[in-house]
């Protein structure tokens, strides 16, 4: 267990909004094995913060499995935003692989299809694009979006509903339009991880290390599940960033681009090399974290205060083991 004291607290601007906030908050500690960050969003409260500290534990005791590969393909992510602006995004990251957030509240199929058609034109026709609905659309309103979406060559659809069921009934609706289902909030924000593939929900997961608790339980998850993972991140600093890194490294098949370029949805980071794509590919090394930039990115002491409530919180459903017991309890 880290010291709680040996906490760093950052608050890191947004310069796009993403997932409704503009500012990422988290926390940064060095272990035995190496620096750690635990960041889970503040809408997110114990018992489900507890695998996100699972997972920030086991980075500071035990570091990361071997690397299978050198460098990992990542996707440039381009957020509910104008046509132009996914264009210009799409083009400046030299990505060959887009993911277009769609079904955004408050914006139409309209803009969805006008925002995936600029990115289509930037990355021409070999290009892939994935989209992400976050769970948003019905089983009606996903099967319409999908098919008018599919006229731009989808690599597949990620959470297009909310549910495993509706999630498994818009897949078998769409099979005709060679559509493929991604499951993301079905894997992380369940109690159970394994119905996605019991009622056959999707054809690819998503995996991210903090919310599952781990790197090694992302691993363990991906050889049960049988289905084709892309890794993706939570919106962390480089140093939450290196463990995503790690398991896209060491899963046996990695057959898709991972969603882990997020480093420039931050204003700043917290090492001297931050972990950005250079031609689509991020490289799999060591992060040497900058002390000045920890202090340039330091939380107030508000924010500082409510985190380290939110810490003893996580910690106390780590280690109690009414909630060891129990993996649906902490949200895997
Ligand atoms: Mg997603």
């Amino acid at each position: 267990m880290i010291d709680p004291a040996s906490w760093h607290v950052y608050a890191i601007d947004m310069p796009l909004r993403f997932r409704g906030i503009t500012q990422r908050q988290g926390m940064i500690a060095r272990g035995q094995a190496g620096w750690t960050e635990w960041s889970p969003f503040l809408d997110y409260h114990a018992p489900e913060t507890a695998a996100w500290l699972r997972a920030a534990e086991e980075v500071a005791e035990q570091g990361y499995p071997a690397p299978l590969r050198d460098r990992i393909e990542v996707n440039v992510t381009v957020p509910a935003t104008d046509p132009a602006t996914a264009h210009r995004l799409v083009t400046g990251s030299r990505c060959r692989t887009a993911k277009v957030k769609v079904a955004e509240p408050g914006q139409s199929l309209a803009d969805d299809l006008a925002r995936v058609e600029a990115v289509r034109d930037a990355l021409g026709p070999d290009g892939k694009i994935r989209v992400d609905a976050n769970g948003a659309w019905s089983v009606d309103e996903g099967e319409r979006a999908l098919r008018q979406l599919a006229h731009y060559d989808l690599e597949y659809a990620e959470q297009p509903c909310h549910s495993v069921e509706e999630l498994a009934d818009v897949r078998r609706r769409l099979a005709r339009w060679d559509v493929l289902i991604a499951a993301d909030e079905s894997i992380r924000r369940t109690e159970d991880p394994y119905l996605v593939k019991r009622l056959e929900a999707a054809d690819v997961a998503v995996l991210k290390v903090q919310p599952l608790g781990g790197v090694r339980a992302c691993l363990r998850l991906a050889e049960d599940l049988g289905l084709a993972v892309v890794v993706s991140s939570a919106i962390e600093t480089s140093v939450g960033l290196r463990a995503g890194i790690a398991l896209a490294a060491a899963l046996p098949q990695l057959p898709y681009a991972c969603g882990l370029n997020t480093a420039p949805l931050l204003a700043a980071d917290v090492v001297t090399d931050p972990l950005l794509a250079r031609d689509g590919w991020i490289e799999v090394r060591d992060l040497t974290v900058d002390e000045q930039a920890l202090r340039q990115t330091s939380a107030d002491q508000e924010t500082t205060t409510r985190w380290r409530g939110r810490l003893v919180a996580a910690s106390r459903a780590v280690h109690d083991r009414t909630w060891r017991c129990s993996p649906g309890a902490v949200g895997v």
